[in-house]
């Protein structure tokens, strides 16, 4: 079978919620770069269905960074990590929901407050119980996501009694790979926590980080995998390969395979909110408002420990592409230009500074 028919049956399958078959989400993987905008407009078919041009903002609190015991190798704030990261402990209350309360302002529809570490003692679910509290009486209509590792028995439920609306925990990369980028948890252990957020009533949200030397194969695998979960949101990372950790020169993603990733995972997960994540700026560059056309979600402003493009540059890629961000909805199209954004020349021929080139 050819390309496009191949992708028109992927459509079909996602518009009725049927599960592509392995071979399918492969192909969509290995599809060359000149047939990029075809695999683009068939999964963009399978978006806007289920979530027509609406982009949702999500905004990230680091309540507890650097400092862990665990090695996950991808990650900056490992134990052992050279990166010259913020390391600090707790935030204060007050503090997280102060940096909350600029996300929201900034357009954001759900805040993630995250911290470092294996899993929560019952006194930091308190303190993260009260944070919730907080956030959710300031802003009602805002959903809290919880990112706080691996859950012990009545942890979610605590969770989900104090606000939560929902809770992330990652399975990353296929179960087999597991091994070669954490030593000190199991694939297993993380797909329990997904399990137990999930029991609590709490969305699941799991995704994966793509770019740590996978195969396409491991890439599939846990893409199916993420679909028997079947998680709310499917945050798709592209490793961001810091120096001082073990994948820190793992540079293996190009804007291309980025987009057809994004796009196999919404042939999988066709309804589930499929989240550009971490590492789009520095792998995507100028392709990202085609990521747009995938995912229907990103999160807004920084990253737990690098800083991602500034909130005002986000929200004039979606406009100026053609989207609406989500409870900010408008069916008038934006105009992003104006008389104040013409720069008026003042270099190259005509003056004596040299020319923009
Ligand atoms: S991903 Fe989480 S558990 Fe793993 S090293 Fe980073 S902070 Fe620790």
């Amino acid at each position: 079978m050819d390309l496009l028919a191949i992708l028109n049956n992927l459509t079909t399958k996602a518009l009725s919620g049927q599960k592509p078959t392995y071979d399918e989400a492969l192909t969509v993987l290995r599809s060359k770069d000149d047939d990029l905008m075809d695999v683009i407009a068939a999964a963009f078919r399978v978006r806007r269905c289920y979530f027509g041009k609406r982009v949702k903002l999500n905004f990230l609190v680091n309540l507890k960074s650097g400092l862990c015991p665990e090695d996950c190798f991808y990650c900056s704030q490992r134990r052992g990590s050279d990166t010259e990261i913020l390391k600090y402990t707790w935030l204060k209350p007050d503090e997280a929901v102060a940096l909350a309360g600029a996300g929201i302002s900034g357009g954001a529809r759900r805040v993630c407050l995250v911290a470092s570490g294996r899993g929560p003692t019952d006194r930091d679910i308190d303190r993260v119980a009260h944070v919730i509290g907080a956030i959710k009486t300031a802003h009602p209509k805002v959903e809290v996501c919880a990112c706080l590792g691996l859950l012990s028995d009545g942890q979610a439920a605590r969770l989900r009694a104090a606000g939560a609306d929902a809770y992330n925990h990652n399975l990353n990369t296929a179960g087999e790979r597991y091994p070669s980028i954490c030593t000190t948890h199991t694939y297993d252990d993380r797909v329990d926590t997904v399990r137990r957020a999930q029991r609590a009533g709490l969305s699941p949200c799991s995704g994966i980080i793509a770019g740590m030397g996978e195969r396409d194969e491991d890439l599939v695998d846990v893409a199916l995998a993420l679909r028997e979960l079947t998680p709310d949101s499917v945050p798709v990372n592209f490793l961001i390969p810091f120096a001082g950790t073990p994948l820190g020169t793992e540079w293996n993603l190009t804007p291309q395979y980025c987009l057809r990733i994004l796009a196999m995972v919404r042939f999988v997960c066709p309804d589930a909110e499929v989240r550009l994540a971490g590492g789009r700026e520095i792998h995507l560059g100028s392709m990202q408002p085609l990521a747009l056309y995938l995912a229907n979600s990103i999160f807004l402003g920084d990253y737990l420990t690098s800083e991602g493009q500034e909130s005002h540059r986000d929200l004039k890629m979606i406009a100026e592409a053609g989207f609406t961000v989500e409870g900010l909805d408008s069916t008038k199209p934006v105009a992003v230009g104006g008389p104040e954004r013409v720069a008026l020349r003042q270099r190259g021929a005509g003056t004596d500074l040299p020319p923009n080139a």
